[in-house]
């Protein structure tokens, strides 16, 4: 799936390129990040089809540009943390080239990927936020469970959480792997407009898991559906 995604998404030019959904500067919505300014380089296309996806409109179509050009639309935002995702931005070939061009100009790289590709595709100093997918994501098969040993203590692992099948599912897996450790931050978050966010507070704080709550804070500040935000 992968190979035939790159061939699609990476034809032969002389300059390394990616096909791009957006570029945008907003505030972090997720992670130990939120709350921040950071510009967003949405790139297109995944092999995932969650099935409370907010982001099918990344799903195909795209622009072509070449990491000079990502890297200088970057710079122009004035703003020195950049996340790269999508879709799934591990897809696409030259995603590592994009991450250390961006390192290199100076930029805080954050990479949020679905966890169905090794993470290990991506420069170390990247920091990666990567999702377990739960059961009720309808992709559960598709974790690349090789990633947790490719995570370092910059890294943090999230948990879309639908129901309480996810949560214990989740829990499970935070207790086996002893994920606390392995990163920097597990995160857990309720599917928008799912489970009331409140049982997922109480059902985190009756087990002492070790993990951040959280919230989509973009969802809060823009309607739900927006895009670019
Ligand atoms: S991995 Fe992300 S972009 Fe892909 S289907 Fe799942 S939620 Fe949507």
């Amino acid at each position: 799936m992968a190979t035939i995604l790159d061939r699609s998404f990476d034809t032969a030019v002389s300059a390394p390129s990616l096909t791009v959904t957006e570029i945008f500067k907003s505030v972090q919505g997720e992670s130990t990040w939120a709350g921040l300014p950071c510009t967003f380089v949405r790139l297109t296309g995944c092999n995932l089809r969650c099935v409370w996806c907010d982001t099918d409109y990344a799903f195909y179509g795209g622009e072509r540009k070449t990491v000079a050009e990502i890297v200088e639309t970057c710079a122009a935002m004035n703003c020195p943390l950049v996340e790269i995702t999508g879709g799934e931005p591990l897809l696409q070939k030259h995603c590592a080239t994009l991450a250390q061009a961006l390192l290199e100009r100076g930029f805080t790289v954050l990479c949020e990927t679905g966890g169905s590709l090794p993470i290990d595709r991506l420069p170390d100093n990247v920091i990666k936020i990567m999702d377990l997918k739960c059961p009720g994501s309808g992709e559960v098969a598709k974790n690349d469970w090789s990633n947790i040993g490719r995570l370092s203590r910059r890294d943090e692992v999230k948990f879309v959480i639908a129901d309480r099948a996810d949560y214990d599912w989740a829990r499970g897996v935070v207790r086996e792997y002893d994920l606390a450790m392995k990163c920097r931050q597990v995160l857990f978050s309720p599917v928008f407009g799912s489970i009331d966010a409140k049982s997922l507070v109480e059902w985190i704080l009756a087990d002492d898991l070790p993990v951040r709550f959280q919230l989509q804070l973009h969802k809060f500040v823009w309607a739900p559906d927006t895009k670019g935000v």
